[in-house]
């Protein structure tokens, strides 16, 4: 999901693996505060992409309005697990060998990515991403990891068909995303209003003001951008 941006920022001067614990607006423009108690800035603008519930902390003492803004945008919560192989997947009846990605209609699992088949990894082996059911994950939120990617892999076998051996994994495991997922139609916004900015140079923008895919992300920014490079 990072090669798009890693490509983009190229050629920018980035620091990274850094979180932003404050905002600090001074006259010379915005500090940016991490853990460490470094300062960065200062910056004419503040463009913030992180999910609503740690935007809303770093933008609340500042500006009422895009506070409210993100309490209104609810983040979801998915666990994903991995499953890793030693040799390829069973050959199942009616579908194709090469079967890139699966959508499951019932029970705690609902998408089953397969990676090795994803451009630029057929060495890497056999392995599998699967995503729980929003609602699964919120009522298993605070269960144990191991026990997630066990709910999940059995799941995944028990979608094959009838007498399909049992695929046996090298490695499991399960990430609990706890703001994975906008539920921005559940506000009924529209679209096009798909970012927020404030008078005071602090904007905020990203896949929770538009929609829950990485092109909703990316137009997200890209509109913001674009009025922002206008507003010079
Ligand atoms: C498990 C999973 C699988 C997905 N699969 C797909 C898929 O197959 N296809 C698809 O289209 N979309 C998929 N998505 C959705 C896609 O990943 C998102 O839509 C996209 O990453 C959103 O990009 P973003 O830049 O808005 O936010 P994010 O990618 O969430 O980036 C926000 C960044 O802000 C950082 N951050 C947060 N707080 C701070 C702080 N205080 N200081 C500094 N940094 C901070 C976070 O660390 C994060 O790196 C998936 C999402 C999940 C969770």
């Amino acid at each position: 999901m990072s090669a798009v941006t890693r490509h983009l920022a190229r050629e920018l001067s980035l620091v990274t693996e850094t979180r932003v614990t404050r905002l600090a607006a001074a006259p010379d423009g915005w500090w940016l505060s991490d853990p460490d108690g470094l300062d960065h800035g200062p910056f004419d603008r503040v463009v913030i992409t992180a999910p609503s519930p740690q935007a809303l902390v770093l933008v609340e003492p500042h500006d009422a309005a895009l506070a409210q803004a993100c309490r209104e945008v609810i983040q979801r919560p998915c666990w994903m697990a991995w499953a890793r192989f030693d040799g390829p997947l069973p050959l199942l009846p009616d579908v194709a060998e090469e079967w890139q990605a699966a959508t499951v209609a019932t029970g705690p699992l609902r998408f089953v990515a397969r990676n090795d088949h994803k451009p630029g990894r057929a060495r890497q082996g056999e392995s599998l991403t699967l995503l729980a059911r929003l609602a699964w994950s919120e009522e298993q939120l605070e269960a144990p990891a191991d026990w997630v990617a066990e709910q999940l892999l059995d799941a995944f076998c028990a979608s094959l068909p009838e007498g399909t051996p049992r695929p046996i994994p090298r490695e499991t495991g399960a990430h609990r995303w706890r703001f994975a997922q906008p539920d921005v139609f559940a506000r009924g916004e529209p679209v096009n209003r798909d970012y927020r900015r404030s008078t005071n140079g602090l904007a905020l923008c990203g896949d929770g003001w538009r929609g829950p895919r990485v092109e909703d992300a990316w137009l997200s920014g890209h509109h913001l951008g674009t009025v922002l490079a206008g507003s010079r």
